[in-house]
């Protein structure tokens, strides 16, 4: 956990887009894309892109590369080159094992449907109630969960305020290495954050957990804690998330400036009324100089 140069408080803005290529961007993903270029451009910083592949079979090359296109037909590129999480497996195992010989994980045995059943719901679905913790499982196939300790995480989000939450009641712990032998998304994400030295945070709402997660984890590895802005998540007119798992269409980039002008509409940057045409680059431009996060509505619904 020590081979990039970790920023300081004062160090220069670098922000990311991480998705995750299990199909095509759509709008909601297009605006925490959008939304995340602009807070980087906006402080005069880089926009890093890194591909969340680690997640087995939802993750397709084709689907990456796919992403890579919508990206750079909308002008939103970035700098240096994009970081595959699939590439950097051992920097997740360096990162395991130092937390496995400070004793900080414990293999987990229990299903997916016996947690369904006897879980408590936190903040982003069941917490683990902890049943494997002292059973000292020595089976090889199973998963390993992170201990968290007693106590409360506080994060201070820049459109939400102080978000808090009980570690053992909210959170619980998490898996951080896979029965498959895969590591937990938060425990890369954590390691992908401190090797691109990412300084800002710009991302879904509905990540909020995760970050809580992430910012126990990196406050523990010593690792400066970045600035958290959450977008609120995109619904549809019947109020669910636009996602993949729901089948939201992919933008179409042959309409990238029109895509770009509803994201920036939906994401309250008033000067881009629904009558203001342009290129790309134009609008693009326009957005940077005038981003303001204050102006994000705390709820964002397509009109039905
Ligand atoms: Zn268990």
């Amino acid at each position: 956990m020590d081979t990039a140069p970790a920023p300081s408080a004062r160090a220069a803005y670098r922000g990311r887009f991480a998705p995750t290529p299990s199909g095509p961007l759509h709008l909601g993903s297009l605006v925490t894309a959008l939304a995340s270029y602009l807070a980087a451009r906006h402080a005069g910083g880089s926009w890093l892109l890194r591909i969340d592949d680690i997640d087995g079979p939802r993750c397709r090359p084709e689907h990456a590369d796919t992403i890579l296109k919508q990206l750079e037909l909308h002008g939103l590129h970035w700098d240096e080159t994009v970081r595959y999480q699939s590439r950097h497996e051992l920097d997740y195992q360096a990162a395991f094992e130092q937390l496995h010989k400070q004793g900080l994980c414990y293999r987990c045995i229990c299903t997916r449907a016996q947690l369904a059943e006897i879980s408590p719901a936190g903040i982003d679905g069941p917490v683990y109630p902890g049943i494997c913790r002292d059973a000292a499982h020595q089976q090889a196939d199973s998963a390993w969960r992170f201990r968290l300790p007693d106590g409360r995480i506080m994060l201070d989000d820049q459109l939400h305020g102080r978000i808090e939450r009980d570690l053992v009641d909210d959170i619980g712990d998490f898996v951080i290495r896979r029965a498959d032998g895969r590591y937990g998304y938060q425990l890369a994400s954590v390691v992908d954050e401190q090797q691109q030295g990412i300084t800002d945070l710009v991302r879904g709402a509905d990540l909020i957990g995760s970050s809580l997660r992430q910012k126990y984890l990196m406050q523990h590895f010593g690792i400066p804690v970045p600035n958290f802005l959450h977008i609120p998540v995109l619904l549809d007119s019947k109020g669910y998330k636009l996602s993949k798992q729901n089948h939201a269409t992919p933008i179409n980039a042959s309409s990238a400036a029109q895509n770009l002008i509803r994201g920036l509409d939906l994401l309250g940057q008033a000067p881009f009324a629904a009558d203001w045409h342009g290129r790309v680059d134009e609008i693009l431009m326009r957005a940077v100089r005038n981003w303001n996060p204050a102006l994000i509505p705390k709820r964002l619904n397509l009109p039905g």
